[in-house]
Order: C-alpha cells, then sequence, then structure tokens
C-alpha cells in the first residue's frame, strides 16, 4: 500500500462525506461512503458510529477486499460487507455512496421507486431499482443488494426503509449520484403533489426519452 494513495483516498472520502452533510444528505453517524485504494486490494472506508461531518484521516478505516481489517481502535461499520461485496462483483466500481437522504428514503419508506423523471436521469441513470428489506424484516445485506448491481448499468438504487446507494469509478461520480437521487425524489414529490392539486396523473403528460433518442427520431 502507498501512503500517498492511502492519503489522497481519504482526503477524497472527507470531502465526500462533507459534502453529504452540508447538503443535508446525511446527518448524525448513518450511512456510509468507500473508495478503493489504486496501490492495493483494499479500501477506505467510514467505521461505525463517526458522523460524516466528523471523518478525519485518523478515523477512516482500512480494509483488504478479503475483509482484513487495518488495526483501528473503530468498530467496523455494519455496511462494511456489502461494500467489499460491490467491489468484488464489480472491478469497475470505485467508490460507493450510501447515504439516508430524506427525500429519496420517503420514496423508499411508502414502497415506491423513484421514477426518473428529468432528461439528466434518464441519460445518466436509467433505472433506481427499489431493493426490498431482507426476507428477515432487517436493512438490506449484500444478498439481497449484489444482485441487482450485478447489472451493469445499474449504477444507483434506492433500499427500502433505509436509504440510497450510488456508485462510480470515481468518489466524485458516485457523489453526483447521490446528490441526483436525492435532487430527483425532491422533483418527484413536488410533480406529483402538483398533479394531485390539479386532478391530473403522469397519464396525462407527455413521453419523452434521452436527446440520442430525440436525434435518431429527427434523422429517420
Ligand atoms: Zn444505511
Amino acid at each position: 500500500m502507498d501512503q500517498n494513495d492511502i492519503d489522497a483516498k481519504k482526503d477524497a472520502l472527507i470531502w465526500s462525506a462533507k459534502r453529504c452533510f452540508d447538503l443535508r444528505l446525511q446527518t448524525n453517524a448513518g450511512g456510509n461512503l468507500s473508495v478503493k485504494l489504486s496501490s492495493a486490494e483494499a479500501i477506505v472506508i467510514k467505521p461505525s458510529g463517526v458522523g460524516f461531518n466528523e471523518c478525519t484521516r485518523d478515523n477512516l478505516q482500512i480494509v483488504h477486499l478479503d475483509g482484513t481489517i487495518e488495526p483501528s481502535p473503530f468498530k467496523p461499520s455494519k455496511d462494511l460487507d456489502f461494500h467489499l461485496d460491490l467491489y468484488r462483483i464489480r472491478p469497475d466500481i470505485q467508490a460507493i455512496v450510501h447515504c439516508h437522504s430524506p427525500w429519496a428514503t420517503g420514496y423508499a419508506s411508502a414502497g415506491i421507486e423513484i421514477p426518473c423523471l428529468t432528461v439528466q436521469t434518464i441519460e445518466k441513470i436509467g433505472r433506481m431499482p427499489l431493493i426490498p428489506l431482507s426476507p428477515n424484516g432487517g436493512p438490506q445485506t449484500e444478498a439481497e443488494i449484489s444482485p441487482v448491481f450485478r447489472d451493469p448499468k445499474v449504477v444507483a438504487a434506492v433500499l427500502a426503509n433505509h436509504g440510497t446507494i450510488g456508485v462510480g469509478p470515481t468518489l466524485i461520480k458516485a457523489q453526483y449520484l447521490a446528490e441526483i437521487i436525492e435532487e430527483t425524489a425532491h422533483i418527484a414529490f413536488v410533480r406529483d403533489a402538483l398533479l394531485a392539486a390539479h386532478g391530473k396523473t403522469s397519464a396525462d403528460l407527455p413521453t419523452y426519452g434521452t436527446a440520442a433518442e430525440a436525434k435518431a427520431r429527427v434523422s429517420q
């Protein structure tokens, strides 16, 4: 492991965590985020009990993809196993941002998949699958999460009664996805409230696709 790599990845994670806190995507010590090292088959991850706004180089953990945790006085996160599994099954995933952002988690708690309403979400995300709770009623584990992400097109998902997951080739891209998921849930809520207030349904709205699809249609 290269110390410069470790420091750079820790600093990137601290930036992402602070941004989530500042944008109110994650308060308290819930949620988790991680990033893969370039110099080893290992990740930097936030331990249990540390808030997004309290991450420092000294409290982040390094965990190898085989599950070995580098010596740390902190308790590993209960989300550690699903983070490790996503890195194992999808080499394109180099960073994960999991938070309990309120608009998206509201949809997740109502059992409603967040619709990709905007041109941006259709192009960048396509679909945000809603992953049900574990069969025992507990929070989702890799048993529920990994099968959904085995589809290489899936970059964002929502966990029922729990929160959101954005993945990417860099922490910045995973962070932006976490923000887009939340923004989309907020937009969907406003749309649905306005439709209901005006006695309309989504069937009254025009259908639309991506810019590429529109271009293809024009050139036909
Ligand atoms: Zn969580």
